[in-house]
């Protein structure tokens, strides 16, 4: 089924796709187009000879806008009067067949209607920048590269350890294909050419679903693993699992032996990862084990890779496909699973632009493609929780770790009138010493960034801000420069304050970069490896961080980026520093982000057979939630935050759309949110809806890089109430005079308040 669009003055009014017309009406295309407008847009085919069918839908078209091009998708068939001298016709058919699916289309159009997004900005949103700019679709046929008889006989004689030697050692073993190349070797194609040259080496196109691979052998599942399995493969067409397993309990043994499963029915399978879980060493992992070449979607890709992999999806050549949020896009014409790692993860949520939640589209689109999607998590969000206990999702378990490896004891330690050494209690400092001591690694987890989080001025108090944002300058480089986390701006820091010109400027608080200092003056024999964004910038910058520790004993400071994947196995200590900030929050997700980071901290402590051991140094031992965490773990932490939310009528409880507004004069931003709060309780009137609305109210942050922030919040016990609200109400918020003045959008199901 196809759901019909917003109504609206340009938006269709009629069902299209059994639109029957009378004689003095002519068919249409109804086009989507990457504008912030509602609704379609009519056009006429170009040629006399083009008929309107069936057979548009899908296709890219290029059509007149006002005096500029634009690349749009034909949605839907029309009709329109036949002297209608206003219709343009379109300048050029893009495809001639339809590039994306009658699924991939539907479950965009469901998109549209639930985040509040015009179709064509959302279609947008999920192509490739290629495909989007009206590029045809890439070759995607697989090739790989194998020796030639003279290169099999030849090869020795290629000059001692050079590259090409070395690339035709591999080849005598099997052919490579070019998708391995490209990530292993990303110079190949030069060494390539050098074999080519000579005749060692020929291109073959590799066939569908053999790729040239010797498979790893993975181990045998274990009880529980085997009962999960039998419980994901006994299920027939869409069904959601919930699979909550702690760090290490062989999540992902189970992803990789069901997604073998699929293959083996002949099918397609997705797997979705947070932003910092797509590491080279998870992708190495699934490569070793699958018989066919893995493709990757993220945002590092090159514009032209991302449309390969898209392409190849979409041909059905590809069948794995593993990326990040805008994965969740994928075309897949034969798919056989979904599976979402880390569910509860913030990056699977879109932050500008259309505010889509990866995790909850993708369960639509296994729903319209009526296939399983498995949810995994050490932390299950409290919404997927709520579901599972609802029994809208299967609910399964992996309560140990696989393997050899054991828990982690977790202490707290108490830093109340203690003495710290430059943040750092006297407690933190003996345990990583007793770890290294034993040749094994510490992690210093601190989740802040630069050397300290303020300058201040110790004789008047002043504190150096943005000048943009209402946000304090962070302290970096050494202490030289001031960088804004929120907008990004910077300057070296003053030598004396600007208020009052004291010579006493004072960091304040600790960043990573300052216990990276101090680490290493305290444990002067040890490496000490900071992990940060500044120093992870490349995508396989965390590998190489990494690699200077190696297997000797050493320390690792870092930030979140520290909490995923990679497996440490000599890793035995884990410290947490600066807990504090995140218990007292005004965000009500807080708690629930807080407790996630925490358990995936702590499960990084002993992956392997050396015992693990988490110490968390807090001014506060008596809070709720770190001594829920620690006698009764995440679950029972889950229960007693969700019966709060219930109390309180918070997600998923209640259902939530935020109205965000900025401007660089606070009050337009306010102007329009005044205006929208009208449009919005008269309809909630008119509707006798109980729905609660805000008002407009400054935005956690008020001010950044520039802009004046400000916010309504919808609060609903229905989310049909809350979606009517907004689809009544979209309309006359677009054509707000107020509306011009200012960025707004809508943020449904918001997952950052501020
Ligand atoms: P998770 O994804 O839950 O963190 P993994 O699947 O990565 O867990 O498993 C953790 C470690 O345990 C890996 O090194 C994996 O190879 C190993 N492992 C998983 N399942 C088993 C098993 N059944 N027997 C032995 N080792 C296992
Ligand atoms: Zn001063
Ligand atoms: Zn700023």
């Amino acid at each position: 089924m196809r759901f019909s669009f917003l109504s609206g003055s340009n938006a269709s009014k009629t069902s299209p796709m059994t639109a029957s017309i009378t004689l003095n009406q002519i068919r249409t295309l109804k086009v989507a187009l990457p504008v912030p407008l509602l609704g379609l847009f009519d056009y006429l085919p170009s040629g006399e000879q083009d008929l309107v069918s069936e057979q548009w839908l899908g296709c890219r078209v290029e059509v007149p806008f006002g005096t500029r091009r634009l690349i749009g998708w034909v949605c839907e068939i029309g009709h329109a009067e036949m002297d209608n001298l206003a219709l343009k016709a379109i300048i050029r058919r893009i495809d001639a067949v339809p590039i994306i699916s009658d699924e991939l289309l539907a479950s965009l159009r469901w998109t549209a209607k639930y985040y509040q997004a015009p179709l064509g900005e959302v279609l947008s949103t999920a192509m490739p920048s290629l495909l989007r700019e009206g590029q045809g679709l890439p070759d995607v046929c697989q090739y790989a590269w194998q020796l030639t008889e003279a290169g099999h006989t030849q090869y020795t004689s290629l000059r001692k350890n050079s590259r090409a030697l070395q690339l035709a050692e591999r080849l005598v073993q099997h052919a490579i294909d070019e998708t391995w190349l490209e990530q292993h070797l990303p110079q190949w194609r030069s060494i390539m050419k050098t074999l080519h040259t000579k005749l060692y080496v020929e291109r073959v196109v590799v066939k569908q679903n053999t790729a040239h691979k010797i498979l790893e052998n993975g181990p045998s599942l274990n009880t529980q693993q085997q009962q999960c399995m039998a419980d994901i493969l006994s299920t027939e067409g869409y069904s959601v699992h919930l699979l909550e397993g702690v760090t290490g309990s062989g999540k992902t043994e189970i992803y990789i032996q069901a997604i073998a499963h699929c293959l083996a029915q002949n099918k397609q399978a997705l797997i979705l990862v947070p932003e910092i879980g797509l590491t080279p060493q998870t992708l190495a992992r699934f490569e070793a084990r699958l018989p066919v070449p893995v493709h990757v979607l993220h945002s590092n890709l090159s514009d032209g890779a991302r449309a390969r992999a898209w392409a190849a999806m979409a041909s059905g050549i590809g069948r794995v496909m593993i990326g990040t949020r805008s994965a969740v896009f994928a075309s897949l014409p034969e798919a056989g699973l979904i599976i979402i790692d880390e569910e509860h993860d913030s990056s699977y949520k879109q932050q500008d632009g259309f505010h889509y939640h990866a995790r909850d589209l993708a369960i639509v689109r296994a729903k319209n493609l009526d296939i399983p999607i498995i949810l995994g998590s050490a932390t299950p969000s409290l919404e997927s929780l709520h579901n599972a206990e609802q029994n809208r999702y299967h609910f399964l378990h992996l309560p140990s770790r696989a393997g050899l490896a054991k828990p982690p004891t977790v202490r707290l330690t108490d830093v109340r009138k203690i003495k710290l050494h430059h943040g750092l209690s006297q407690d933190m400092l003996d345990g990583i010493k007793h770890c290294l001591e034993k040749g094994e690694q510490a992690l210093v987890f601190k989740n802040r960034r630069g050397y300290a989080p303020a300058l201040l001025c110790h004789d008047c108090g002043f504190t150096a801000m943005c000048t943009r944002c209402d946000s304090p300058l962070t302290v970096h480089a050494g202490q030289k420069r001031l960088i804004c986390h929120h907008c990004g701006y910077q300057k070296p820091k003053p030598l004396a304050c600007p208020d009052c010109g004291s010579l006493a400027l004072q960091a304040q608080g600790f960043g990573t970069e300052r216990l990276e200092e101090a680490l290493s003056e305290f444990f002067p024999d040890y490496p000490c490896i900071r992990v940060d964004r500044e120093t992870t910038r490349k995508r396989d910058g965390l590998e190489q961080q990494l690699k200077l520790l190696g297997q000797n004993p050493g320390i690792l400071v870092g930030t979140q980026i520290l909490a995923k994947g990679h497996d440490l196995p000599l890793l035995s200590f884990v410290g947490v520093v600066g807990v504090d900030e995140g218990l007292y929050s005004a965000d009500f997700r807080a708690p629930e982000k807080l407790a996630q980071l925490l358990i995936q901290v702590s499960g990084r402590a002993g992956r392997s057979t050396h015992a693990g051991t988490v110490l968390i140094q807090t001014h506060h031992p008596e809070h709720p939630l770190l001594l829920e965490l620690l006698r009764g773990g995440y679950r029972q932490f889950a229960q007693t935050a969700l019966a709060e939310r219930q109390l309180a009528e918070l997600p998923p409880y209640a259902y939530m759309a935020l109205i965000r507004c900025e401007s660089v004069h606070s009050e337009s931003a306010q102007a329009f949110l005044h205006d929208a709060s009208t449009v919005l309780l008269a309809h909630i009137k008119q509707q006798g809806f109980s729905l609660h609305s805000s008002g407009a109210i400054p935005a956690a942050m008020p001010k950044r890089a520039g802009k004046s922030r400000w916010q309504l919040a919808l609060t609903a016990n229905s989310r049909q109430e809350l979606q009517r609200l907004l689809a009544l109400s979209l309309q006359e918020l677009y054509q707000l005079k107020s509306a011009r003045k200012a960025r707004w959008s809508i943020d449904v199901d918001p997952s950052d308040l501020s």
